[in-house]
Order: structure tokens, then C-alpha cells, then sequence
């Protein structure tokens, strides 16, 4: 900001106070100047995000090599700051060579698209700038939370509940665990863990990798996550399950928690939750569901069979920031205990903040339950979203991106050179892209080996072009393929004949 010609004027004020040379009178700040400045920044973001959001005739994405675009940037800071205009000018720079996952031809991640409603919520909490911890600090944040954790919580099937906004599915993943762990064991809460025996979890072979951080990070160890056999269809197999528990018996270990996943992240693929809900039930193991992903699915009436059984787990993680577009983060762990576990997991009852004896009811400082201290009001994106979609708009989000799935399913069985690898259950469509050139080789390791290279090739080609992004995946003897997720409301069947038009024009020559 610029406060040099300020200072000067104060400076010949009378009533001046100089300490150690520093002015204390007035503002340090120019606000005039600064809501200038916000003023004409909020004008770039509405020009050069929110207006071309929807625009297929912009690019995806500006590609640079990072030792180029170090360089476009002017990265370093310097003694004296810059003027309105060249920061403004930076703003643009950074929107420029940022990728735009809100353009409808982003297929690279779980998530995409614009929704104008959560993106005016982070406005809001952005220039508030409120902390989550206490009623005190947060009073609106802290009874939204509460709501949308409620009404999260029915769609589950749960009668009551509890529940913690987190940054990020991979957190809510570890957070469960250790509720668990404390559950199994709420010693470890004082003695940690050297009294413990050895504690063994189980997953399947293709659940998140933030099980096997979470099983490190906690101390528990990478080797005792026992990963369970999953069927062709990438859902884990009950009975493999319960040798694998008995196997842990066995050899005199603890289980303590079996991880299934709603909608795993490369095939969209549920577990059996009904059954592994038996299992649970047999040998009073905890079960956490992981439906980051799928989780969106309970939303809507057509889809939510997918999850069936879900509400016999103990706890669930759920990111609304995936296919309900609520922005990142936006991720609830959900817990079916109702006695206060949460809590007593994890609150460490800091006297500076959590004051018994406070004026209004206590209940409401919330924040023990994190492990986090500052606390972003993740809930409230989702919430000011569903208050003006109602649940019907939601359901109608999940609906369409199951149903363009389908769309893109039905087109990539009608095209030579496009295969597709399974049936898919939910929004994740894989397929492979055999190029011209390899469509009359005879099957075998060569045709395998030069598979592989063909989606890498094509990923480059569509980067540097910025026509769309779509993530590939090396899987089953490390051959990639293409994975495609659907679920930007901006996306349309176009984008769908644009994607399969656009690989097979980049691979032309292949
Ligand atoms: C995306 C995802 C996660 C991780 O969620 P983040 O919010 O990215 O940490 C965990 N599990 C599954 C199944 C996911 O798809």
C-alpha cells in the first residue's frame, strides 16, 4: 500500500506520537487505495475466471515448462513493493498460467466445474477471515456446520450422529482411524503407543492411497494395512476379507478397523458394504466407509443404491468438493457415535480458548473435536450451495454426470480404436486408445508395450495444445489408459464427442 505522502502529512500534525521512530497515528494502511485495489482485482476475477468458466474457445490450461514460466512470472521479492497497477498485473499473470478447472473440458481430477453459490460462500468467508473453534469467534460458521453435518448425517441413514469438517477425504480417512484406534484401545490416548500389540486394519487393493499415509503417519506402520483382493471389477471380496481377519488372529495381532470405499478413485468402483458390514459385526471390528467419491451418490434417489448398507458403518468420509462442486475443501468425516468420542478422541481442553465457564452454551465450541486449531468454515460453501439448489438441484448434478457417463460409454463402444475397460458403476469411464497404427498387431507383450506409451503421448499433446485435460493411469501390468470423470454441471454431451474427436485427432499419427 502506499502510505509514503500520509506519513509525511502526519508527521506534521501535532499530535504526532512517535514511538522508536514508528508513527502510531491513523491507519498503516491506505484504505482508500486498498478498496481500489479489490475493487479492480474483483473486476479481473469476474472478467477472467468467472465469464470464460463456461467458454470451450478458451484454453484449458497455458502450459509452460516450469523454468519458462519461473521466468514469465517474476517470482522474486524484493525491498520495495510494487504499484497497484503491476500487482494487478501479476493477478492477471497468475490466472493466465493457472489451470481452469472450472472449463467444462477439465477431466483431470475428481473434481471440476463452477458453482457460483460455494464460490460467493469463500468470497464471504475469505474477507471475514473467521476461525471455526468457537461459538465466540464464529457463531454463524459453527450452526451451519452443525446443520449440514445433520442433514449429512439422514442421508447416511443414521438416526443421530456426529461430525467434523476436515481438510481434505485423505484427513477424514485418518481422523477415522484414530477414532477407531482410540475406540479399540482409549489408553493410547495418555500412554501412546508402546503398550499396544500390533494393530492391523484392512483395506482393499484398490482404496485410496491416504490409507496407507494415514496407517504411517498414526504410527500403526504401512505393513499392517492388509490389503484385500478385489474382484474384476475393483470391489473388494468379502470372503477374502474374513480369511484375511482370521489370518490376523492368527498370528496374534489386533485388528481393529476395516476401510471400504464408496467409489474408489481410478475404477468408481463400491464395496459390498452389507456384507463387509457382517464381517464387522462377527468380529467387532470398527467399519469406516471412504466415500469421499461416492459419497455424492446418497444424494440422489436413482443412485444412492450403490452405498446400500452404508449406514451400518461407524464412520463415513464424504467430500462434497468432488462431484456436488462445493470447492475445495470441503470434506466431512461423519461418525455414528453420538456419546461424545469424538471429542474425547481428540480434545485437549486448551484453558485459553475453550473456557468452561463462558456466558453462552459451551457445547457449541466445537473445535476440540479437530485436531486442527484454526479452522476454515469448510461447511458453509456446501450449505449457502444446497440453500439455493435445494437437494433437488444436488441430485440432478449426480443424476447428470451418471448419465453422461453413460453417454460416453455408449460412444466409446460405437468408435474403432477406443476400448473400454470395464462397465463402469459410477462416473469413472477407463478406456484405452489404440492408436491406427497398432490395431491390426497381433495381441501380446510388443502390443502391450506400445500401448503403454500411447496415452503419455496424447496427455503431452492435449497439455501443450490446452485443449482439455484428462488424467491416465499406468494399472494391471502398468499398461495405461485413459480415465475420464464427469462431473461438471458446464459439461455437456458435446464435451463428451469433443473428448473422443480430440484423442483420436492428437494420435493421428501414431
Ligand atoms: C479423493 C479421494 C480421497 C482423498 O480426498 P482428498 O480430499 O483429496 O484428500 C480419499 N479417498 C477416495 C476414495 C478419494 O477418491
Amino acid at each position: 500500500m502506499e502510505v509514503g505522502a500520509g506519513k509525511q502529512e502526519m508527521l506534521q500534525k501535532k499530535s504526532a506520537v512517535l514511538v522508536d521512530g514508528v508513527i502510531l497515528n491513523g491507519p498503516i494502511m491506505d484504505s482508500k487505495a486498498g478498496e481500489k485495489f479489490v475493487e479492480e482485482a474483483c473486476k479481473i476475477i469476474m472478467e477472467e475466471i468467472v465469464q470464460k468458466a463456461d467458454d470451450v474457445t478458451e484454453k484449458v490450461c497455458e502450459w509452460q515448462a516450469p523454468e519458462k514460466l519461473k521466468q514469465i512470472l517474476d517470482l522474486e521479492m524484493r525491498d520495495t513493493g510494487e504499484c497497484h497497477q503491476k500487482i494487478l498485473q501479476l493477478c492477471r499473470d497468475v490466472i493466465k498460467y493457472s489451470v481452469k478447472t472450472n472449463h467444462p473440458r477439465f477431466f483431470n481430477q475428481l473434481y471440476a466445474g463452477m458453482d457460483y453459490y460455494s464460490l460467493v460462500a469463500r468470497f464471504i468467508t475469505e474477507a471475514l477471515n473467521p476461525s471455526v473453534y468457537t461459538y465466540e469467534v464464529s457463531p454463524v460458521f459453527l450452526l451451519v456446520e452443525e446443520a449440514v453435518i445433520k442433514k449429512m448425517i439422514e442421508f447416511i441413514g443414521w438416526e443421530e450422529g456426529d461430525g467434523i469438517f476436515n481438510p481434505g477425504g485423505s484427513v477424514s480417512n485418518m481422523y477415522a482411524m484414530n477414532l477407531a484406534r482410540y475406540k479399540f484401545c482409549p489408553e493410547i490416548k495418555e500412554k501412546g503407543l508402546s503398550g499396544l500389540p500390533r494393530l492391523v486394519l484392512f483395506a482393499s487393493e484398490e482404496c485410496h492411497y491416504s490409507m496407507k499415509k494415514a496407517a504411517s503417519f498414526l504410527g500403526i506402520g504401512t505393513e499392517n494395512v492388509y490389503f484385500i483382493k478385489t474382484d474384476e471389477r475393483g470391489k473388494m471380496i468379502p470372503e477374502e476379507l474374513e480369511k484375511q481377519v482370521q489370518r490376523a488372529r492368527k498370528e496374534g495381532s489386533a485388528p481393529f478397523l476395516v476401510c471400504a470405499t464408496a467409489g474408489t478413485t481410478v475404477l468408481g468402483a463400491f464395496d459390498p458394504l452389507d456384507k463387509i458390514a457382517d464381517i464387522c459385526e462377527n468380529h467387532g471390528l470398527w467399519l469406516h466407509v471412504d466415500a469421499s467419491w461416492g459419497g455424492s451418490a446418497l444424494i440422489s434417489r436413482k443412485h444412492r443404491r450403490l452405498l446400500h448398507g452404508i449406514h451400518r458403518a461407524d464412520s463415513v468420509a464424504w467430500n462434497p468438493h468432488k462431484m456436488l462442486l462445493a470447492g475445495i475443501q470441503c470434506c466431512a468425516l461423519l461418525v455414528k457415535d453420538n456419546s461424545g468420542l469424538l471429542k474425547k478422541c481428540y480434545s485437549a481442553e486448551a484453558a485459553y480458548l475453550f473456557q468452561q465457564d463462558k456466558f453462552y452454551d459451551v457445547s457449541y465450541d466445537t473445535g476440540d473435536k479437530s485436531i486442527q486449531c484454526s479452522r476454515r468454515p469448510d461447511a458453509f460453501k456446501f450449505w449457502l450451495m444446497w440453500k439455493a439448489l435445494g437437494t433437488t438441484g444436488l441430485e440432478e448434478r449426480v443424476n447428470r454426470a451418471l448419465a453422461l457417463a453413460r453417454y460416453l460409454v455408449e460412444e466409446i463402444k460405437k468408435r474403432e480404436g477406443f476400448q473400454l475397460l470395464l462397465e463402469p458403476e459410477y462416473a469413472n469411464v477407463c478406456f484405452w486408445y489404440i492408436p491406427p497404427s497398432l490395431r491390426k498387431m497381433e495381441d501380446g507383450p510388443e502390443f502391450w508395450e506400445k500401448l503403454h506409451q500411447v496415452a503419455p503421448i496424447i496427455k503431452e499433446r492435449m497439455m501443450k495444445k490446452g485443449s482439455m485435460m484428462l488424467g491416465y493411469q499406468p494399472h494391471w501390468g502398468k499398461v495405461n489408459f485413459f480415465r475420464q470423470v464427469v462431473i461438471s454441471p458446464q459439461v455437456s454431451r458435446e464435451d463428451m464427442d469433443f473428448l473422443l474427436d480430440e484423442i483420436e485427432l492428437l494420435a493421428k499419427d501414431l
